[in-house]
């Protein structure tokens, strides 16, 4: 059984892709992107509103009107939307406006926030930390469950090893390895992964490939001036690109979660 996210069901039948914009920067920028990976086959609108950076003086979101413009673009093309939730506090506010809560890779050992977005009743979209195992998500998830909260989809973002060629090293085994321990639907980030935007179309089909379950995909109107991640968001043709790139992987893959042999 899948992940329901408004019409959407991750980890049935269907290969979800994830999309847009790191964060929200202006009701243009967010439209405009929206309207362009729906159009594309995006069935889910990504968009940052509260922005976890690593320096104080970058770009932090725009707050409760990122939420209000992502409710907009919801409106305008009938995507459901998933943003992040930094701090338990946010749950209440970000749980009315959005169809999923995304708890980044510096929150998954945030428990007081874990504890809050369990009872929120939303589904959940649980990144893997930058330095945990599989094991450690593996539990997480697990914490979300017995706290109350099923509906929960995983995802591989890369992890920090001494590798510098990209900004994270994608751990693209731990796909199937996270659906076979926890029986939860898995989704890849190639953006985060890599950090490339060469590389998105490479790891996706290898993420297709792999048996994900879907995608997560940033995309802006204008990388070069993203406020936030611009290094790896897709253009929109480029983007288009992509899901012309993982159709015929798709294809093959058409519905099937991929047996890992027991006690292999
Ligand atoms: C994001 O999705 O924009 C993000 C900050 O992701 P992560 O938590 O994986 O770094
Ligand atoms: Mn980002």
């Amino acid at each position: 059984m899948g992940v329901r996210i408004g019409k959407v069901e991750i980890g049935g039948p269907e290969f979800i892709v994830i999309a847009g914009p790191c964060a929200v920067e202006s009701e243009r920028q967010l439209l405009e992107t929206a309207e362009a990976v729906a159009l594309a086959g995006a069935r889910i609108l990504r968009g940052g509103a509260f922005k976890p950076r690593t320096s104080p003086y970058a770009f932090q979101g725009l707050g409760l009107e990122g939420l209000r413009l992502l409710a907009k673009a919801r409106r305008a093309t009938g995507l459901p939307f998933v943003t992040e939730v930094m701090t338990d506090t946010q749950v209440h506010i970000i749980a009315e406006y959005a169809d999923m809560l995304q708890v980044g890779s510096r929150s998954m050992g945030n428990w007081a926030l874990l504890e809050a977005v369990a009872l929120s009743g939303r589904p959940v979209l649980l990144k893997r930390g930058m330095s945990a195992t599989v094991e450690e998500l593996a539990e997480v998830a697990d914490a979300l469950r017995s706290g109350g909260n099923a509906q929960v989809v995983l995802c591989e973002r890369g992890i920090r090893t001494f590798g510098t060629a990209t900004r994270n090293t994608c751990d693209i085994a731990a796909v199937p390895l996270l659906q076979n321990l926890t029986g939860l639907p898995v989704i890849l980030d190639p953006s985060h992964a890599t950090g490339r935007r060469d590389l998105i179309s490479p790891v996706s089909r290898a993420g297709v490939a792999i048996g994900a379950d879907g995608l997560i995909i940033e995309v802006h109107p204008n990388p070069e001036r993203a406020l936030s991640d611009g290094d790896q968001s897709l253009t929109f043709d480029q983007f288009r690109d992509l899901v012309d790139d993982i159709e015929p992987f798709v294809k093959i893959r058409a519905g099937r979660r991929f047996e890992v042999y027991a006690g292999a």
